[in-house]
């Protein structure tokens, strides 16, 4: 029989794990990496599920759980296919790189869908989607707070007026296990989440976030594993029974709050605190101290990331807040 590929990946017999490595073929600047991957075919059918961290280099815990995953489903107890891809960002990892990508200084993930003849990172971006992305049903992108980053877990959809699919997405985040969801856009970000666009294209797709600060901390890892597992299990990709946990509570909004200035920031808050509308969140001083601006929370709500690096430019992301 003919071995079975998606995309560029080359997929094991029934019953069977296989890891490996893959690039986008017939693109010079693409070629140059190859993208780790590690593929189990289930012997019974069910869904094909991909799952995918390190889009951003740097956080650690999603690409230690995307390893961890791989490497432990027990194959006889897949049903389908699962495919999972550690390390998106191929060229940011041994640079440690903070939200970017060193081959065009952008975020890989505000660049979907894409484009063909664009820079490297959209045309990583169109080649993921087109090649191996669309070609799964459910997908799911493990994240954290970057290197400069702390957050509380949460996970992330979009709803696509498809209620069917809408339907199917819930159930993935509801199964994960977080606190906390999110399902409207951060205010002020470009478009452009893999995530987003792969659910506009059909696939149930979602984003989970754990850990952050560049640490690789156990308990961030094995929450992920622990809800990547559910989810399996939830959508009849994995043999047993899902674990019955508490779905999300969903904020009514996802606001971005960015420094009016350049400047040395002070945190006033942690994350997972609840603060009001009004509240001092923050503020900035000089290099010698002089204060520069007071950050005052625009809705209340609670905080769901922040950045723990004081050294800020302006229009620089300092925190997020999830509207209750
Ligand atoms: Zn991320």
């Amino acid at each position: 029989m003919a071995q079975a590929f998606i995309g560029p990946i080359a997929l094991p017999a029934a019953g069977e794990r296989a890891t490996g490595r893959f690039t986008f073929a017939g693109d010079a600047g693409l070629e140059k990496y190859e993208w780790p991957y590690i593929a189990i075919s289930g012997v019974s059918s069910g869904p094909v599920v991909l799952v995918t961290a390190g889009i951003h280099a740097a956080e650690y815990a999603g690409i230690e759980a995307a390893i961890r995953l791989g490497r432990s489903l027990h194959p006889h107890k897949v049903r389908g296919t699962l495919i999972v891809i550690p390390l998106l960002n191929r060229p940011g990892f041994y640079e440690r790189s903070i939200y970017v990508n060193p081959e065009d200084g952008d975020n890989l993930n505000r660049l979907f869908p894409g484009d063909p003849k664009g820079k490297w990172g959209e045309r990583f971006a169109h080649r993921l989607l087109t090649e191996i992305v669309t070609k799964c049903d459910h997908a799911i992108d493990l994240h954290g707070g970057d290197l400069v980053e702390d957050l509380v877990a949460l996970v992330i959809y979009r709803e696509t007026g498809n209620a069917a699919l809408d339907a199917r997405i819930k159930r993935m985040a509801d199964a994960y296990g977080a606190r906390w969801a999110v399902k409207s856009a951060p205010t002020g970000e470009r478009p452009g989440m893999l995530y987003a666009v792969a659910s506009r294209s059909g696939v149930a797709a979602m984003l989970a976030e754990s850990g952050g600060r560049g640490l690789l901390i156990e308990e961030d890892v094995v929450r992920h594993v622990r809800g990547v597992t559910n989810i399996l299990r939830t959508i009849g990709a994995l043999e047993g029974e899902p674990e019955a946990v508490a779905p999300p509570r969903v904020v009514k909004s996802f606001d971005w709050l960015r420094s009016p200035v350049e400047g040395f920031f002070h945190c006033h808050v942690r994350v997972d605190q609840l603060v009001k509308q009004g509240d001092v969140v923050g503020d900035l001083v000089d290099l010698v101290g002089e204060p520069l601006a007071t950050i005052i929370a625009p809705v209340g709500g609670v905080v769901l990331f922040l950045v723990t690096s004081p050294a800020i430019r302006k229009d620089g992301i300092l925190l997020a807040i999830g509207a209750l």
